[in-house]
């Protein structure tokens, strides 16, 4: 059985169907309620979920209530032009090795959270979000799965006016900016998934059909990925991966387009569920 783990005002907790369970209280104690705590221990933690009562589980879920199901973690890792049809709508060649950037953990809000647009050039982008589980350096692709504890769905929102200022490009700051990384809309483990290297993502703007596809069409796929890094980076449990965006981004449009104040942008990936972002004016 699957396990869905969701920040809900900031207390780490147990969502069974419409249902939530808060975890310090349904456990005892004996897992706090820190979200970060429970993926730190994800192994005894998701042992504990398995074993809940759904009776249990009973205050119903509001999505507005959901934080970032990860909120602290110490690394956040991104890809840039990791599907092939976006690195050439965007110009871009086929990466030989994975584009690394990062987008700094400030960025991180709930599945439900507005967008601040920081310019009138900000742009979306739906992405599978990969969540660490375990330490791990030079973790060998065909392993990669025992160190992942789940997906989150993901939105990379990049004021593409900051990123493309000069050159080189800023990736990291100009996808970094307060509210530019919704995730959620809970943790999903990785066990919820057939086949975990092959998922449907949408993005829709204002009601139009923006982004589709399939994480089957990664040119880097997630152990690779997950072999790539560790090899240069210790991983953490609670490390986060963007995996990249697929075509159908604003700025690469013709004519482009970018987000406006009252947009909303829904994000969905299957088998894990949906982001839905209002775009407001700064804060
Ligand atoms: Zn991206």
């Amino acid at each position: 059985m699957s396990v869905r783990l969701a920040n809900a005002n900031g207390r780490a907790s147990l969502v069974i169907g419409d249902r939530l369970l808060d975890v310090e209280r349904g456990s005892n104690g004996r897992f706090s309620a820190d979200p970060m705590a429970a993926i730190q221990q994800w192994d005894s933690f998701t042992e504990w979920a398995r074993g809940v009562r759904p009776g249990d589980a009973t205050t119903p879920l509001r999505d507005t209530d959901l934080g970032p199901p990860v909120p602290r973690p110490a690394k956040v890792f991104a890809i840039g032009m990791n599907y092939r049809a976006h690195a050439k709508e965007a110009g871009m060649d086929i990466p030989e090795s994975p584009v690394v950037f990062t987008k700094f953990p400030n960025c991180l809000v709930g599945p439900c959270a507005d967008v601040e647009l920081s310019s009138a050039f900000v742009d979306w982008e739906v992405e599978l979000v990969v969540v660490m589980s375990r330490r791990g350096k030079r973790i060998a692709e065909a392993h990669a799965f025992e160190y992942i504890a789940g997906y989150c769905a993901g939105q990379d929102i990049s004021d593409r006016r900051l990123q493309f200022a000069d050159r080189p490009p800023q990736f990291s700051m100009g996808k970094s900016i307060d509210t530019f990384g919704p995730i959620g809309p809970t943790l999903v483990s990785i066990d919820a998934f057939n086949n975990p290297n092959d998922l449907a993502l949408t993005c829709d703007v204002a009601g139009e059909r923006m982004q589709d596809a399939r994480t089957s069409d990664l040119i880097f796929s997630v152990p690779q990925l997950v072999a790539f890094l560790s090899n240069l980076c210790t991983i953490e449990p609670g490390d986060l991966i963007f995996t990249g965006t697929p075509s159908g981004v604003g700025s690469t449009r013709d004519p482009r387009r970018y987000l406006k104040e009252g947009e909303e942008i829904v994000s969905t990936i299957e088998g894990i569920g949906t982001l839905r972002n209002r775009c407001v004016a700064p804060r």
